[in-house]
């Protein structure tokens, strides 16, 4: 049976939620305790697959194929523990389920209310698996106050009041904001964020306070008294210089102690933290730098590709580099000659994306690479783009394509690709026997989702950077490259490297006249972790290492 951490957040959004659950989860694995970490949103969206990236930052894919909150991927970072479709729910998907049972009749005709129907939907999901670890750590979205978020907090107040006692505490992650003209840290918006928790019968064990300086002792003290609060388990949580430090910071801060003694855990290993040590002290002295140039639609680098950002950044740390990624918007490889911006540069990588819009700057992107024997990681829309590229450009199919353009040119007039070197593949055989798609399905049903095996090529780049020939990897497309142009692609220098174990997708594509062009149709960025950098990221960065000193 494992025992149950809340974390909510009060004060303002964005303080680092996730990663404090993230780190204390890691934390918790380094004294030899099993984890797993859970999201519940209040928002009424079903699922994040459908928000837009600008807003809700990017969609991170399970290995059972559930598109969720990118937080599950700084759990994942941070613990690796893979995370599963039952470790993220909305208020949208339990409302679903709530009305999918009163369809069905399942409540007998009594009325459907929000407590308890949707508190004990909200309860069931809490517990759901808790034999399979010593501590489960539960994420509440959004702030505390939210009018959506209520059920969220009430379903969490009754959980902990049926267990027994010592089974589950709660966590609270406020502000304390620095006021420059009278040269204080304030806590008064603290003691109000913990006044509403309490109002709704909810007393945090656990108090940990984000500023931007040294909370002074006086000040926790005083937090302390007013919240009701043990003085050491007011935790500060200053900002830091990079997320992977946290665990280590969160440690001197008595983080893990705080929350180990409101469980009255006092028998509690010491920690092992030498692989944080380990990352602090690759990130702290890099030996050099390379710069990479990210060619896709989102320029503003907030949270849209946040994994893909991070599994650079491992990579960077396998290779001892730091890694600077700028995002150049693709449009603008539109115009001819624009291309030279990519000069300077060490490494071009396309990640994935959707739609028609940008895709011709994209495919000059990697005409450049290519040409330029510039390193080039290709991801998801980017493997397809590499393929249109020497489809077009190499094997004489000027107007090769994507089918997923043709429904926005038919609505502009103009013609349709063709060929359609990308297309839809209504049905396939993976590991789990035959995958069926339907092009009309709702947005979700439409695509290849989760875990699907690849077999590899030996003596090829792939199978080499793996060390492996049969691998998993996550994916998120709707289409899929034709392997009916595998012949005059592959004559044309781009080998299919990695294909579906029953031979029909292609998964990897990579050239041998060039030092680093590799495209995968998956998102291996989803499975990298700052101590087990993946191998794809490791050997990018370590040919853009090599371009550099070219230079
Ligand atoms: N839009 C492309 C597809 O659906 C690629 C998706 C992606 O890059 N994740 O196949």
């Amino acid at each position: 049976m494992a025992r149950f951490v809340f974390i909510t957040g009060g004060v303002v959004s964005s303080l680092g939620k996730g990663l404090t659950s993230a780190s204390l989860g890691a934390l918790l694995q380094a004294r030899g305790y099993s984890v797993r970490l859970r999201k519940l949103d209040p928002y009424l969206n079903v699922d994040p697959g459908t928000m837009s990236p600008f807003e809700h930052g990017e969609v991170y894919v399970t290995e059972d194929g559930a598109e969720t909150d990118l937080d599950l991927g700084h759990y994942e970072r941070f613990t690796g523990v893979a995370a599963r479709r039952t470790d993220s729910v909305s208020s949208g998907r339990i409302y679903s389920t709530v009305l999918e049972r009163e369809r069905r009749g399942d409540y007998l005709g009594r009325t459907i209310q929000v407590i308890p129907h949707v508190t004990n939907a909200i309860k069931e999901f809490i517990a759901y698996g808790e034999d399979e670890c010593d501590f489960m750590l539960c994420e509440i979205g959004g702030t505390v106050g939210d009018i959506e978020g209520l059920p969220f907090f009430e379903a969490i107040r009754q959980f902990s009041h049926e267990r027994a006692p010592g089974e589950c505490i709660f966590m609270h992650l406020t502000l304390i904001p620095y006021i420059a003209a009278s040269g204080e840290l304030k806590t008064k918006p603290t003691q109000h964020s913990v006044k509403e928790l309490r109002s709704i019968g909810i007393q945090p064990d656990v108090l940990v306070c984000r500023a931007d300086r040294e909370v002074p002792e006086k000040e926790r003290a005083k937090i302390a008294l007013f919240c009701n609060v043990r003085p050491e388990a007011v935790v500060q949580a200053v900002d830091l210089k990079t997320i992977y430090e946290a665990p280590l910071a969160f440690n001197d801060e008595g983080l893990d102690r705080a929350v180990l003694s409101a469980f009255r855990i006092t028998d509690a290993p010491a920690p092992k933290l030498e692989i944080w040590e380990e990352i602090a002290e690759r990130a702290h002295n890099p030996d050099g730098e390379v710069s990479i140039a990210m060619v896709g639609k989102y320029t503003e680098l907030g949270d849209a590709y946040k994994s893909l950002l991070e599994a650079l950044t491992h990579g960077g740390l396998a290779n001892r580099v730091k890694v600077r990624v700028e995002a150049i918007g693709a449009e603008i490889f539109e115009k001819p000659g624009a291309e030279e911006q990519l000069s300077g540069f060490n490494g071009v990588l396309i990640p994935g994306g959707f739609g028609e819009r940008g895709v011709e700057g994209k495919i000059a992107a990697v005409r450049w690479a290519r040409e330029r024997k510039i390193p080039f990681f290709g991801i998801c829309l980017g493997m397809q783009m590499a393929v249109v590229e020497a489809a077009r450009n190499l094997c004489g199919l000027e107007r090769a394509g994507s089918e997923e353009w043709n429904e926005e040119r038919k609505q502009r007039g103009k013609a349709a690709v063709d060929p359609a070197v990308i297309y839809f593949m209504p049905e396939w055989v993976s590991e789990q026997g035959l995958q069926k798609r339907r092009a009309d399905g709702d947005k979700g049903a439409t695509m290849r989702l989760g875990a699907y095996e690849a077999r590899l090529t030996p003596g090829s780049r792939a199978a080499d950077a793996y060390g492996a020939f049969l691998i998993s990897e996550r994916h998120r497309h709707r289409f899929e490259v034709d392997d009916a142009y595998r012949e005059q692609l592959e004559a044309a220098g781009l080998i299919f490297s990695g294909l579906s174990p029953d031979g029909r997708l292609p998964e990897i594509v990579e050239r041998t006249d060039h030092p680093w062009f590799v495209g995968v149709q998956f998102h291996p960025e989803l499975k990298s972790r700052p101590f087990e950098p993946h191998p794809l990221f490791v050997g990018f960065i370590e040919a853009a290492v090599k371009q550099s000193r070219l230079v």
